[in-house]
């Protein structure tokens, strides 16, 4: 599969890997746009959210469980941090392997 996520997740790219389970890996965004910018992506290569349609609420529960731990972890939980989960070209994915933005340590500005 060549997909950059993927090699990622099965160490195939050497990445820092700040938390792993047996579904999900975390790891920090190579271009952070924040001083806590991190992706939490499923081992599985789904490219969107929903697609193909099913299930999905486990896991996508799941990997906001895991960003809420990693903000725990990152020291930014009471000061408040954003979760993105971007998905298709006007929700500007780029990466075709679902992943969720953690980003905290400034203060955001307001969507537009
Ligand atoms: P998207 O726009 O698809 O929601 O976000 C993709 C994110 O992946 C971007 O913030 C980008 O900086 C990050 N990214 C792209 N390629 C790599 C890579 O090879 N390694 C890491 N750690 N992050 C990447
Ligand atoms: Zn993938």
């Amino acid at each position: 599969m060549d997909c950059i996520f993927c090699k990622i997740a099965n160490g195939e790219i050497k990445s820092e890997i700040v938390y792993q389970d047996e579904t999900t890996v975390a790891f920090p965004d190579i271009n952070p746009k924040a001083p806590v910018h991190l992706l939490i992506i499923p081992r599985k290569h789904i490219e969107r959210i929903l697609d193909p349609a099913g299930d999905q609420e486990k896991l996508i529960g799941h990997l906001v469980t895991v960003a809420s731990k990693l903000a725990e972890q990152q020291g930014i939980s009471r000061s408040g941090y954003r979760l993105v989960l971007n998905r298709g070209a006007h929700g500007g994915q780029v990466v075709p392997h679902i992943h969720i933005h953690l980003l905290g340590g400034r203060q955001m500005s307001k969507m537009g």
